[in-house]
């Protein structure tokens, strides 16, 4: 059974790897670099890129969230979250307070190919950031909004989940990640 799962899993993951050549994973030092502060315009059209990526993605997946520019290859600070269904940009953002309150998720990313891993994270946070209208907003966010957007944020300063794991939790995602649930430290 398992070893049929990991096939399986396997399978899936050639398929966005012929699909996404333009995506980078754990080793590439793309993701270990952190990024540049952006223009609005060109902020504007990397957010648009990442965005549609992260449509098509979900169309082979049915999974993914987020997508950080570096992800694609560009180190510049921009990211996309995909929520309610619909795409939303995120230009030059700044975590400017984290709660003392942590909590635990197995995260996903798509950099780490088929390895995922519990990461713990502070419960809620306040970013700010300018939008995809240009406008700069400043939000706080809890429960799993606040955990995409730490995980996202964390790319720009060249942070991927695994490097962040409670450590013996990396492992082969076999199970529905779509099942996991932000669990109480
Ligand atoms: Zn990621």
């Amino acid at each position: 059974m398992i070893t049929e799962n990991i096939i399986e899993r396997v399978t899936k993951f050639q398929e966005v790897l012929k699909a996404f050549p333009e995506f980078k994973y754990l080793g590439d030092p793309i993701l270990r670099t952190p990024t540049q502060p952006v223009e609005l315009e060109e902020g504007f059209i990397i957010g648009k890129k990442l965005g549609e990526i992260l449509i098509n993605y979900r169309k082979l997946t049915g999974i993914g969230r987020g997508l950080a520019a570096p992800q694609i290859g560009i180190a510049r600070s921009v990211f996309t979250t995909y929520l309610d269904d619909k795409i939303q940009i995120y230009i030059n953002p700044k975590i400017v307070s984290s709660s003392n309150k942590s909590n635990l998720y197995r995260e996903l990313c798509l950099s780490s190919g088929i390895m995922w891993a519990d990461v713990e994270r502070p419960v809620s946070i306040k970013i700010e950031w300018i939008n995809e209208l240009g406008v700069k907003e400043d939000k706080v966010f809890d429960s799993f909004m606040a955990r995409l957007l730490q995980h996202e944020e964390a790319h720009l300063r060249g942070i991927c989940n695994l490097d962040q794991a409670v450590a013996g939790t990396i492992e082969i995602q076999l199970s529905d990640p779509l099942q996991e649930k932000i669990r109480e430290k």
